[in-house]
């Protein structure tokens, strides 16, 4: 069997490929030449990672999946949410990103934060969605090198290290889309 992921993100795709049971060949967007900017201007985490995968299905005509992820604050109403890559700015990276709630956590004792993935699947005319969360603390500092995006100032609750200081196989053992891929997983094996 063959599924799109509708992802250009080489970390996510690393990610989600290590849970996905070996009969299923995962296609990325580059794999099925879509070179697009696909568009996520619905103002929630759900409807973004609808949006992806009813681009891809209309515009290829391939049945598939998008993820879209947000890390909410509870200090700050659940900012950034779905706006997350943009939190520092349009032209703003990793970097800004976790300095600007660095920053903005400074002088507040409420550090608790949680990542929120929703994978939407389109696959034989169905829609279905999955959502994995996974609750921890933002971290006055950065620590680690690996992962990507907001993982070295996320440690989730139990650990006392970050997901950017995790290997990948812990990250996705205990991590939001780690989560939301099983029950993917579940339901294709289903
Ligand atoms: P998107 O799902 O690609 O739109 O990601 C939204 C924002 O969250 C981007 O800034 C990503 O870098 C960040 N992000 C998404 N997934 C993760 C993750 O697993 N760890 C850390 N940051 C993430």
């Amino acid at each position: 069997m063959q599924l799109v992921f509708a992802t250009n993100n080489l970390n996510k795709l690393k990610e989600v490929q290590a849970l996905i049971p070996k009969h299923i060949t995962l296609l990325s967007l580059k794999d099925i030449n879509c070179l697009d900017d696909i568009p996520e201007t619905e103002n929630t985490i759900k409807g973004n990672a609808l949006l992806k995968a009813k681009y891809v299905k209309e515009h290829y005509g391939y049945d598939c999946f998008a993820d879209d992820t947000g890390l909410e604050i509870e200090a700050l109403d659940g900012a950034p949410g779905v706006y997350s890559a943009r939190y520092a700015g349009a032209q703003c990276n990793a970097e800004d990103n976790m300095n600007k709630l660095i920053n903005e956590l400074a002088d507040k004792d409420n550090k608790k934060a949680q990542f929120k993935t929703v994978i939407a699947l389109l696959l034989n005319g169905n829609q279905i969605c999955f959502t994995g969360i996974c609750k921890g603390q933002i971290t006055s500092v950065k620590q680690g090198d690996k992962g990507f995006g907001y993982d070295p100032i996320f440690k989730p609750n139990h650990y006392d290290i970050t997901f950017a200081e995790m290997d990948l196989e812990l990250k996705n053992n205990i991590g939001h889309r780690g989560k939301a891929v099983s029950q993917l997983v579940d339901y294709l094996n289903s």
